[in-house]
């Protein structure tokens, strides 16, 4: 079966997609359906794609070390007969995630050696993330915590997932500092609304909480769990800001578009991170796109993360050199606040890595632009 039948030339595109995947419109726009019907066998995967030798070798050699599984959904996004797609390989597994990188830790960041409670990670003096999961819609084959998501061997959790909040939420309380707590995992908004409320909510009888951060990939991987019901759900509990990760133009659709809408109209301001991967958004047209095409529809680019040294993630990385060029390509070109920070993320922090327009000189700075025009701005003294 192919995912898109020649039989079908529809007015809608998207009919024929849903076709493909033998659901109904309603089923389409069901987010449960979808994460029921989650492709996780090279079957499944065959319905959407022509699967090629090295991708089958993958996906059976990740049999008992890596999670597999892609939303109907995010697989209609897939090109078929290429298997350099953007979305393709961020969602299927290759045979570099098997390879051996010299330096690669499952844990760079040191998540675990911030970390204060079964959930909470203290790095930052006055915010803290709060890994409440560790399932996805979709296991990027990129993700930065790999071990806790997607390596079924691995979690950061001491306790398992389903064990009582008490301790996280004493330990945010008893830390008056703690003004901004981040909600990650894996993805929160794997859970259903009620479980997430209750969640919320005692994190909103905190009174020295002040603002409530939400990362998730629904709304690249599956913009239907952005329902009404939770948007509404999450604006009572407001100020919530969501930071999501779309990585390509591609991903940038109809459904995803008004998802970020909904949460929009509900008053959640929606940022965006991206990592930069070798092979899927390592050039200048792309991110610009990318960016561009985020502030089309209301996301406002935040983080551009340097791809760390994380094991199974290894063969993504770039070069900071190849960061730097998209920078360029970035600033003066498009408005600023198109412009991601571009930063590494290390045990010591996100490090901003930008290189700096100007250089200083015996004259004052030495300043560059977009277009390669230099000027010298001499620095008088202001007092
Ligand atoms: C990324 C991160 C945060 C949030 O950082 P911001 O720069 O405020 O977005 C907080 N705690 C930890 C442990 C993090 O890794
Ligand atoms: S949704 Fe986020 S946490 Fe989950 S696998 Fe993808 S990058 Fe990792």
């Amino acid at each position: 079966m192919s995912n898109v039948p020649a039989s079908i030339s529809s007015a809608d595109p998207a009919s024929a997609v849903r076709a493909g995947a033998g659901a109904s419109a309603e089923q389409w726009a069901d987010w449960r359906w979808h994460m029921r019907h989650r492709v996780t066998t090279l079957a499944q995967l065959s319905r959407w794609v022509r699967v090629t030798p090295d991708e089958a070798k993958a996906v059976n050699d990740s049999r008992g070390k890596y999670r597999w599984s892609v939303t109907p959904y995010y697989a209609s996004l897939m090109d078929p007969d290429d298997p350099t797609c953007p979305i393709r390989q961020q969602a299927v597994p290759a045979l570099g995630e098997f390879l051996d990188f010299a330096d690669a830790d499952v844990d760079p960041v040191g998540d675990m050696f911030y970390r204060k409670t079964n959930r909470v990670v203290h790095k930052y003096p006055d915010r803290v993330i709060m890994m409440i999961t560790e399932s996805c819609p979709v296991y990027c084959r990129h993700c930065t915590r790999k071990f806790h998501t997607t390596d079924v061997n691995g979690t950061y959790f001491r306790d398992n997932e389903g064990g009582s909040f008490e301790e996280d939420l004493r330990y945010i309380a008893d830390h008056p500092e703690i003004r901004d707590v981040l909600l990650t995992g894996g993805d929160p908004l794997s859970y259903r609304d009620t479980k997430l409320e209750e969640i919320i909510s005692q994190l909103r009888s905190i009174p020295t909480v002040e603002i409530i951060r939400i990362g998730s990939r629904f709304p690249v991987l599956l913009p239907q769990r952005i329902t009404d019901e939770l948007c509404e759900m999450l604006s009572r509990y407001h100020p919530i800001w969501l930071n999501t990760h779309f990585n390509h133009p591609r991903e940038i659709t109809d459904e995803s578009a008004a998802a970020v809408d909904r949460l929009l109209r509900h008053g959640i301001p929606v940022g965006n991170q991206t990592v930069l991967l070798k092979g899927i958004n390592d050039s200048i047209p792309t991110m610009r796109k990318l960016m561009t095409e985020l502030l089309r529809i209301r996301v406002r680019p935040y983080y551009l993360y340097h791809c760390d040294n994380v094991t199974g993630v290894s063969h993504f990385m770039t070069t900071i050199e190849k960061g730097w060029e998209i920078m360029e390509g970035l600033q003066g070109h498009i408005t600023g606040f198109g412009v991601p920070q571009y930063v590494l993320t290390t045990k010591i922090g996100k490090i901003p890595i930008a290189k700096p327009a100007y250089t200083e000189t015996g004259d004052g700075l030495r300043l560059r632009n977009y277009k390669g025009q230099e000027m010298t701005y001499p620095q008088r003294s202001q007092s």
